[in-house]
């Protein structure tokens, strides 16, 4: 990977390099914007730049092309002394202590073989208070050699003191086109499914490289069975959740999250019908008259309580640790009550 090679950003990799050639590289800076776009390989290209041992050739010759200097590769293997990667360890927190031992007492020591001591936080929002607070203090008096690079999807839960000591940098999710030539290039789908894929990723690269010909008809599946839960049994109800909740590959969990988005832009889709808006904004087209029956069916109330329902099921999954089989039994029931 190199600057180069990641799709889209042109701004914002354009201000990175130009930080770099000006010597104007901050102390400390925030990329935020949605999930999934590429914040941290560009978080991680930029630590590449800033310690890559030919840095003045590269920038005269192909700015932020490939490199294979030593530094550059360290830092690919996630083994250069002066990069630190801080991320959530076995919980869906950051804690204080790990701040302490991988931020601040690492940060105030010389770079051990690079230019700059580097330290990339992900997730930053994750920080609980003590950790955001400890956080703080490192950022209020950072050494000269140190850049700090805080990424996160939600920097509404970050500590306004520690956004405004910030150099902000938003990013945006991926055009249509960008993504569409990521799923070509991939060359795993059919062409027919390029524009369903499309949409399904909602700008974020991360999700349109899980998406998978077992993805795409797997939402086939969910669609057509949860629109006619009502006349199922009990005990089919029950081996459907099974067989989402049973899916035993690595992906697992990533497949669960598209299963909730699926949910999610399907019910925003009905609700469109509902209000009469342009075909046009469906991401499930052709769902198109399942989805208009159903909107014919519930009042707007009741799809949004269960979009509601379904925000709850995600929180108590995905943040919270709640048992799945309970969460998702509980969500089918809801819609099966619709
Ligand atoms: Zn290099």
């Amino acid at each position: 990977m190199s600057f180069i090679n990641i799709l889209g950003h042109d701004f914002q990799k354009e201000f990175l390099l130009k930080s770099i050639e000006k010597g104007r590289v901050a102390n400390s800076y925030l990329f935020y914007g949605q999930e999934g776009i590429g914040k941290r390989l560009i978080a991680l290209e930029f630590a590449k730049l800033l310690n890559c041992k030919r840095k003045n050739d590269r920038l005269e010759e192909t700015p932020g092309g490939v490199c294979e200097c030593s530094s550059c590769l360290k830092i690919d293997s996630s083994n250069h002394p002066d990069v630190t990667l801080v991320k959530c360890e076995d919980s869906s927190e950051i804690k204080v202590k790990q701040i302490r031992e991988q931020i601040e007492d690492l940060i105030y020591l010389k770079p051990y073989e690079g230019k700059y001591k580097v330290s990339i936080v992900n997730d930053a929002e994750a920080m609980n208070t003590n950790a955001q607070n400890a956080f703080l203090k490192t950022l209020e008096e950072p050494p000269g050699e140190a850049v700090i690079i805080l990424i996160s999807s939600k920097p509404q839960q970050l500590l306004k003191t520690i956004i405004s000591r910030c150099q902000r940098l938003e990013f945006f999710r991926l055009s249509d086109q960008v993504i569409e030539d990521c799923i070509k290039q991939k060359g795993e789908l059919s062409q027919d499914r390029y524009a369903i894929a499309v949409k399904l990723s909602q700008g974020s690269l991360a999700k349109a490289i899980l998406l998978d010909e077992e993805l795409i008809s797997e939402r086939k599946r969910i669609i057509e069975k949860i629109s006619e839960l009502k006349k199922d049994s009990a005990v089919e109800l029950l081996e459907f959740v099974d067989s989402i909740a049973s899916q035993k590959s690595s992906k697992e969990h990533d497949h669960l999250k598209i299963f909730f988005e699926i949910l999610f832009m399907w019910l925003k889709d009905i609700l469109y019908l509902k209000s009469n808006i342009s075909d046009e904004n469906l991401v499930h087209k052709d769902f198109y008259e399942i989805s208009k029956k159903l909107s014919e069916r519930w009042s707007a109330e009741h799809i949004l309580e269960l979009r509601s329902f379904l925000e709850e099921a995600w929180v108590s999954l995905f943040h919270r640790n709640v048992n799945k089989q309970y969460v998702l039994e509980n969500l089918i029931i809801k819609f099966a009550q619709a």
